[in-house]
């Protein structure tokens, strides 16, 4: 289990993702990526390894956009890997996922989902994720991600991105860390406190098999009956030393 952190807002994600991501790296980690959204495709990078080694790819590379998620990832299942970081997509790169945490039930979700046709490229339990979100998406992140919560046993924190709704993240967890943020220049998710203190010290402690929306200019909370939830933010008044 390592980091997992999000933005959407007035300015690029790329910098505010590594950022935050950098924050986490006392957590320890094998590989680094994320994923952003430049408002007609989601855009990857990730690799293995440090994440100097991602941001040298991102100068070779760059992307751009105002939201997007990040991830350090703590190899479970499979290999450290180019392949096996993370995010993961689904087959037309219209859902992208970061994920922190083992889904115990993987294997038995994977063999249904081959059954269906879908491919896999990596030997993650996360690609099923991206995979299953895909197979109930009926135009409703939210709805979908109930449904695919109902079916996962296991650990999670995550962050997901929909093609068609492109000014909106995602995330939820159960039994994995998630916290909020959020300031007059966009909304943040993130693993830890740390990540968000650039940006605000006004956060939200996500509770278990709750999921957050992230827009530019609000967040929403549900539970897993996709029942609002009125939250209460914590003034975070510490200091990293
Ligand atoms: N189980 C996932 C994987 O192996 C996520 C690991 C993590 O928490 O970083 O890719």
């Amino acid at each position: 289990m390592c980091g997992i952190v999000g933005y959407v807002g007035k300015n690029q994600a790329p910098s505010i993702l590594i950022d935050g991501l950098g924050k986490l790296e006392y957590r320890g980690y094998d590989s680094a990526g994320i994923a952003v959204f430049d408002g007609n495709e989601i855009n990857i990078a990730k690799t293995k390894g440090r994440l100097s080694n991602l941001i040298k790819l991102l100068l070779e590379n760059p992307l751009s956009g105002t939201i997007g998620i990040g991830h350090t990832r703590w190899a479970t299942h499979g290999a450290p890997s180019d392949l096996n970081a993370h995010p993961h997509f689904n087959k037309d790169h219209s859902i992208v996922v970061v994920h922190n945490g083992i889904i115990e039930n993987y294997l038995k979700l994977k063999k249904k989902l081959m059954s269906k046709g879908y491919e896999f490229l990596s030997e993650t339990d996360t690609e099923v994720i991206a995979h299953m979100l895909d197979y109930y998406y009926n135009g409703d992140p939210l709805a979908t991600i109930t449904k695919v919560m109902h079916r996962m046993e296991g650990s999670y924190a995550l962050g997901i991105l929909f093609r068609d709704h492109p000014d909106e993240v995602y995330a939820v967890r159960k039994d994995s860390p998630l916290i909020v943020g959020t300031s007059k220049s966009g909304n943040l998710i993130a693993s830890d406190v740390p990540a968000v203190l650039k940006y605000t010290r006004d956060v939200y402690f996500l509770e278990n098999e709750e999921i957050v929306k992230l827009t530019r200019d609000g967040l929403h909370f549900y539970n897993i009956d996709e029942e609002e939830l009125e939250k209460e933010a914590t003034h975070i008044d510490w200091d990293m030393n």
